[in-house]
């Protein structure tokens, strides 16, 4: 089984955020994996684990920093990872990116088939969730979302989506695009063997001329959504912190009281 799996490098959430004209603003030392890929590498981990043979490749689209990205899929376990990048992708939209995704899956693809796309349920930066669509409607595969649960047998791919008050099932000839939720499997924790391995591995830069992409194409002068306003929020009124010294139980009890919510 051959799995390929996007995935996006986006600024730790846990840093303070600041935006520069709509965009937030990234460093490099600020990086990290979509933590909603871990889920995507693990699904793919564990099909391909299950067929006994196959690979898991990592592709990501982004700056030079992306890198930081494909290395952790490979510190999880993938088999191998390529990195496109390329200075006309800045300020692409989802649909430039997307294209991109779609033209490095092809040509995975023809040097040898692939049998899934798999990807997160949204970038926690981005948080479109629009990308997996865009990319099956590139690829002209079929496409099955949000994946709660997940399997391949006879050439199909099976997913059942976890809805408030129902539980959806869709199945898909492969090749397929799929995207997972974080409900599907618990991503393992990278052991020292495969980080020492990721930090030497030899990751294939591609840039848009080995994808026989235009420039013009991508990048913002392509770009057909528009960010128009990205401003930090301003800070919480009324807020009262109170620092806990053995009070703090009837300092919440009197806050709710004064309010009349308790
Ligand atoms: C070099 C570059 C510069 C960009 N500059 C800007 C900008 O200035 N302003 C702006 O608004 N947008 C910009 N983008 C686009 C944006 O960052 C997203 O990549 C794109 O819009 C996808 O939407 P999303 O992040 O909401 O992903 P979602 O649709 O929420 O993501 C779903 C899943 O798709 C996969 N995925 C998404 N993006 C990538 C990726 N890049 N590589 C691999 N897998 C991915 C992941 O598996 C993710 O879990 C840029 C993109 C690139 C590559």
């Amino acid at each position: 089984m051959r799995i390929l799996v996007p995935v996006k490098h986006v600024p730790d959430l846990q840093s303070q955020r600041s935006f520069t004209d709509g965009s937030v603003t990234r460093t490099a030392d600020d990086g990290t994996m979509n933590e909603l890929d871990e889920n995507a590498v693990e699904a793919a981990l564990q099909l391909v684990e299950a067929a006994g043979e196959g690979e898991v490749i990592a592709l990501t689209v982004g700056g030079p920093d992306a890198d930081a990205a494909v290395r952790k899929a490979l510190q999880l376990g993938a088999t191998s990872a390529i990195h496109v990048s390329d200075v006309a992708l800045a300020g692409s939209d989802v649909f430039g990116t997307a294209s991109v995704i779609a033209a490095a899956v092809r040509k995975v693809h023809d040097e040898s088939p692939l049998d899934l796309v798999i990807t997160g349920m949204a970038a926690l930066d981005g948080l479109t969730s629009m990308l997996p669509t865009a990319l099956a409607a590139g690829l002209g595969w079929p496409q099955a979302t949000l994946a709660s649960e997940l399997s391949v047998a006879d050439g199909a791919v099976t997913v059942v989506q976890h809805h408030p008050d129902a539980h959806v099932t869709l199945s898909a000839p492969l090749p397929a695009v799929v995207s997972v939720t974080d409900e599907l499997n618990k991503p393992r924790f990278p052991n020292f063997k495969l980080i020492m391995a990721a930090r030497k591995a030899e990751i294939p830069v591609w840039t848009l001329a080995d994808l026989g992409l235009d420039p013009a194409s991508v990048g913002a002068g392509a770009a057909r959504t528009t960010v128009l306003d990205a401003s930090e929020r301003p800070p919480r009124e009324n807020r009262q912190i109170v620092t806990d010294k053995g009070e703090g139980g009837a300092a919440l009890a009197t806050f709710l009281i004064e309010r009349g919510l308790a």
